[in-house]
């Protein structure tokens, strides 16, 4: 299925980080009530983290090996998923260093030092990816930091940190790797198994493009196994959910079983467009029209292409004295468009989304609709 099917509808295309445009599809699944204890639900439960953790071990479903991996689901947004797989598995006496180039590596410090675990940081400028030379150095450096967090595609810039040069110089160091994939998961290749790492981060709404409300943790069965009593919340107990759901195939506490159900059909939409690569495919092409559109038109990306993930792009704020991001976004928005603030520290600046449910001609018209709105605003000159 592609975006041209999608229903002609009165809502804007979301070119956001998410919650994102959704297919028709999914939202119908939603046209149910079932009930927790139904097996109904209980089959797609199962189904829906069977085949995360076949995503995650990059089988596409094709061959079920998530021996080593289970899929821990827990109600709420994705921060719910990565406060719970911290709190989890860090235990009390674990030291964290935490990778941070944007606000959600800084999350995850705010989440470590709030939890009481004991944390350090490895900083890089907003447009820089990690450094992993000096992850290296740090490493070597402190033999009591057990475990290093940190994010895939970071969302606040969109840039691509090195994953897999990072867990490599991880585990080489023996230490043990939580990613944040919050952002690319399921557009962007990456194999827990061969990866390595001890846990991935995502949630129902961004490239699955499911509903928000579900958050999920892809983690090692032996790491969770020796995990129990370590979290200090009760919800976001990612071993005590686990147990109890693998005891009897049922959540805790209320499920969100129409996002479940939901993502359900999202999985299956992801599967017939031909999985990470299909998907990966289409936002690829989205990214290529947007940021050419836009250079088209005199804007300049924060990033070099080279380290830009086609997932988000952060644009610099026009120097135009007529340009207003507020009344920017609302000319957008009438055209049809949600675009996003910035969230740079440093530099003035807006982004655009390449994911959800949108296609080409959503980014042909989002480009029309940015040169209308610039018209109308009397900007001239859209560099910064
Ligand atoms: C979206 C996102 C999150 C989670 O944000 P929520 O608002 O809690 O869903 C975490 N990390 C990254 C990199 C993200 O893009």
């Amino acid at each position: 299925m592609t975006a041209d099917s999608n229903d002609s509808r009165d809502d804007p295309w979301l070119l956001t980080p998410g919650p994102l445009t959704t297919a028709r599809e999914t939202r119908e699944a939603m046209l149910r009530d079932r009930g927790s204890r139904d097996e109904a639900f209980l089959d797609i439960n199962a189904r829906v983290c069977e085949r995360l953790v076949d995503l995650a071990v990059g089988s596409d479903g094709a061959d079920s090996d998530g021996n080593n991996y289970v899929c821990v689901p827990v109600q709420g947004s994705g921060t719910f998923a990565v406060e719970a797989a911290l709190g989890t598995l860090i235990p009390a006496k674990g030291k964290a260093l935490i990778l941070v180039n944007g606000a959600y590596g800084a999350r995850m410090v705010e989440i470590c030092t709030r939890l009481g675990r004991d944390v350090e940081i490895l900083e890089n400028a907003e447009h820089e990816p990690t450094d992993v030379a000096a992850l290296t150095a740090r490493l070597d450096a402190d033999s009591t930091i057990t475990h290093v967090a940190a994010v895939h595609c970071e969302t606040t810039s969109g840039i691509l940190n090195p994953i897999e040069d990072i867990a490599q110089a991880v585990a080489k160091a023996g230490r043990r790797l939580l990613v944040d994939a919050m952002s690319s998961f399921a557009a962007l290749p990456l194999n827990v198994k061969t990866l390595p790492c001890e846990a991935l981060m995502a949630s129902s709404n961004k490239c699955l493009e499911g509903v928000p409300g579900l958050g999920f943790v892809i983690v090692e069965k032996k790491a969770l196994a020796k995990a129990a009593g370590n979290a200090p919340s009760l919800c976001l107990d990612l071993e005590d959910q686990w147990r109890a759901m693998a005891e009897n195939g049922q959540w805790r506490f209320t499920p969100p079983v129409h996002v479940i159900a939901a993502l359900d059909s999202a999985i299956a939409s992801h599967a017939a467009e031909g999985g990470v690569a299909g998907r990966g495919a289409r936002y690829a092409e989205n990214h290529r029209i947007m940021v050419e559109g836009m250079r088209g038109l005199g804007f300049e990306t924060l990033l070099p292409d080279a380290l830009q993930a086609p997932i988000i792009v952060t644009f610099h704020s026009p120097a135009d004295a007529n340009f207003q991001f507020g009344d920017f976004y609302d000319r957008l928005r009438n055209h049809g468009y949600v675009i996003y603030p910035g969230k740079l520290t440093e530099a003035d600046s807006f982004r655009i989304g390449c994911i959800g449910q949108v296609g080409s001609e959503q980014m042909h018209g989002l480009i029309t609709a940015v040169e209308a709105s610039c018209k109308e605003m009397g900007v001239t000159h859209c560099g910064p």
